[in-house]
Parts: structure tokens; C-alpha cells; sequence
């Protein structure tokens, strides 16, 4: 499929932002997007960029009843000589189509859609931003765009990917975060919506972040859903532990996120020669390993920090220090190998990376 693409008139284009230090998350948005339309027994069709707009929906959108709608998190980087890479962004694709199975929506071909979102960045380039440990994100979405209010899967869809340039995560520095055990709320039971990346998820989890939230926590720990024992992942991002010299990490069971960086990380360690487990992980053990000193790290992964470095655990009512409230060894490490890979510093030993440009 050819991908048409209608420039931004010059009264269209936007201001681009001048401070990098102010970019924030998810509030600034390139000149363009793309657009493709599904219809069931045409399939997807009509590919294109155009100025970036408002969508014009019918009331009736079966995605505003019954949430049909998938979405995608990566981002692209700025190297120091100005090189433009993605990281693993077909992986990005090949998730996306897992969600959309899940929630009966088409799937999309994940080689297409990288080239598709290679052309949007290569016309916006220059808002992809240059200080250190910013990036452009890439927001690929897919709607049930059909007017019809019976329930049952929509016959009509529509993908787009719209960009933006977003702020070095961390400013200050690499602070560890507060984490709340949460025993309370559930986020997705076996069986049910937890590993697609789709709306419900994160309207699930709003409330159990907001009452955190307010009692100071940074996010959320979530804990299986049955028996609100085994650890399964934070608000947006996968857990790891490490216990004596294993790291631990949830497997893939059915409730978690089958998260990109959680994927980066398990390779790495396992190739740095350290125990890497994808195993059932109890809270007790956790508390107990903090208790006797035997927790030596725990951290988050995400495309959003990289790496965040856990430096308090709360559960029930009891504060759990980990790591001395530092960013731990290996967390750092594992930072730096990441972040040097993305920004194209590093060598590519795992063939992640592509340059665009
Ligand atoms: N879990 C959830 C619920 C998330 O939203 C994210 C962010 N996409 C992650 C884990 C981390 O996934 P990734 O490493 O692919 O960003």
C-alpha cells in the first residue's frame, strides 16, 4: 500500500517548543499524523499523513461504549551527532497485535506500520528533540470507529500514530520511587484484559494510584488478583527484585503487561552471566528478603524511565527501605547499557536499535 502524505499548509504548522527543559510528558504533539481506515472485507486501507487535527467521531463510535481501543508506548532518539534511532518498534507492533486479538479487533501488519511511522518521523524530524535524555514518543492507537450501540465487535476501525517530543524522565537525577503494596484494588484477574494494552486497564488502575497518590506514594505494586499474594507489576511498569544474587521478575501469565524494556532487561542480565528467574514471587518473600537484609534492589522498567529504582516499599502499614533508599548496583548499570543502546553511544549486541535517519 502506498501511504499518501498531505503537508501541513504553512498556517498550520505549530510553534515548535524552545525550551527542552520544559517538554513535560504528552502535551505537545508534531505537525502530522498518520491515518489508516479498516472495513470488514476490505481490510485496512488508505494509508496516509496529513496535518495533524482533531478526529471527527460519530456519537455512536463503538469505541466510546464498549472500549474497543489498543495502544502503543516507544519512542524515538537523538543521538549526540544527530542520528535519529527506534528501538524495537516492530516488537511494539507485534504487541499491539496481541491486544487487538484480545479485544476482537484487526490486526495490523507490523512491518507496514513500522514504515509507516519511519515516513511520520522522518517529515517531523525536526521536533524530535536534542538534550540530553529527551525523546520524540509515538502514540499508536487503534478506535472501533462504526456508529452502533449493539454490543458486539465493530465492523469498522481506525489506526493512526501521532508523536510528540516529551522531557528527559529523570532531572534531578536517578531518585528512587515510593511503592504502595496495594491489597485493596485489583488490576486484571487471570483470564481477563491484564496483558493487552487496551483503555480498561488504565481506567482499572486510576483510583488505586490516586489514593496512593495522595498518601505520598509514587505508584502502585500490584498484587495478583485472587489471592492478592504474588506480585505482578507497578502502574506502568513491569518489577523486578533482587534477592541474594537471583533477579526476579513475574512471569507471563495472563495479568501483566508483556512489557518491551522487561524483555531488554531479562536479555541483558542473562547475558552479564547473572541469575535471571521468571517466577512466581510472593510478597512475604519480598518483605521477609527486606527484613533480613537479602533484598538487595528493586526496580521498575518502562519505556517512559528506562529504569526506575525502587527506594521504599509499603505494605500494610509497615515502611521497608530498600537498597539504603538508592539507586542500586545493577540498577544503574542496567540504565546505562539501555539508554547508551536507544541513543546509539553503545555497540548493539542484540540488533535493537535502527537508525533512520
Ligand atoms: N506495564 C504496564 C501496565 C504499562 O503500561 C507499561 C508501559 N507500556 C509497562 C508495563 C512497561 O512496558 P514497556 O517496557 O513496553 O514500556
Amino acid at each position: 500500500m502506498e501511504i499518501k502524505v498531505r503537508r501541513a499548509e504553512p498556517n498550520q504548522m505549530k510553534k515548535k517548543p524552545t525550551d527542552e527543559s520544559k517538554l513535560g510528558f504528552g502535551d505537545i504533539f508534531t505537525d502530522h499524523m498518520f491515518l489508516m481506515d479498516y472495513e470488514k472485507g476490505k481490510g485496512w486501507n488508505n494509508p496516509r499523513i496529513e496535518p495533524y487535527r482533531a478526529l471527527s467521531l460519530d456519537p455512536a463510535a463503538m469505541v466510546l461504549h464498549y472500549g474497543q481501543e489498543v495502544f502503543e508506548g516507544l519512542k524515538a532518539y537523538r543521538g549526540k551527532d544527530g542520528s535519529l534511532y527506534l528501538f524495537r518498534a516492530r516488537d511494539n507492533f507485534v504487541r499491539m497485535n496481541r491486544s487487538a486479538v484480545r479485544v476482537c479487533m484487526p490486526e495490523v501488519d507490523p512491518d507496514f506500520a513500522v514504515e509507516a511511522l519511519k515516513k511520520l518521523v522522518l517529515l517531523d524530524k525536526d521536533w524530535v528533540p536534542r538534550s540530553q535524555g529527551t525523546s520524540l514518543y509515538i502514540r499508536p492507537t487503534m478506535i472501533a470507529v462504526e456508529p452502533h450501540l449493539g454490543v458486539r465487535p465493530a465492523y469498522a476501525y481506525l489506526f493512526y500514530i501521532i508523536i510528540g517530543p516529551v522531557g528527559a524522565y529523570y532531572k534531578e537525577g536517578l531518585n528512587p520511587v515510593k511503592i504502595y503494596v496495594e491489597d485493596k484494588y485489583i488490576r486484571a484477574a487471570l483470564g481477563g484484559l491484564g496483558e493487552a494494552k487496551t483503555v480498561a486497564n488504565y481506567a482499572a488502575s486510576l483510583l488505586a494510584a490516586e489514593e496512593a497518590k495522595e498518601k505520598g506514594f509514587t505508584q502502585v505494586l500490584w498484587l495478583d488478583a485472587r489471592e492478592r499474594k504474588f506480585v505482578e507489576e507497578v502502574g506502568t511498569m513491569n518489577m523486578f527484585f533482587v534477592i541474594g544474587d537471583e533477579v526476579v521478575t513475574a512471569p507471563l501469565t495472563g495479568s501483566i503487561l508483556p512489557g518491551i524494556t522487561r524483555d531488554s532487561v531479562i536479555r541483558i542480565v542473562k547475558k552479564w552471566g547473572m541469575k535471571m528467574s521468571e517466577r512466581s514471587l510472593c510478597i512475604d518473600e519480598v518483605i521477609d528478603a527486606a527484613g533480613k537484609g537479602t533484598l538487595k534492589e528493586a526496580f521498575g522498567t518502562g519505556t517512559a524511565a528506562v529504569i526506575s529504582p525502587v527506594g521504599q516499599i509499603t505494605y500494610r502499614g509497615n515502611d521497608y527501605i530498600v537498597a539504603g533508599g538508592k539507586m542500586g548496583e545493577l540498577s544503574l548499570r542496567l540504565y546505562n547499557e539501555i539508554v547508551s543502546i536507544q541513543y546509539g553511544e553503545k555497540e548493539d549486541p542484540f540488533g535493537w536499535r535502527e537508525k533512520i535517519g
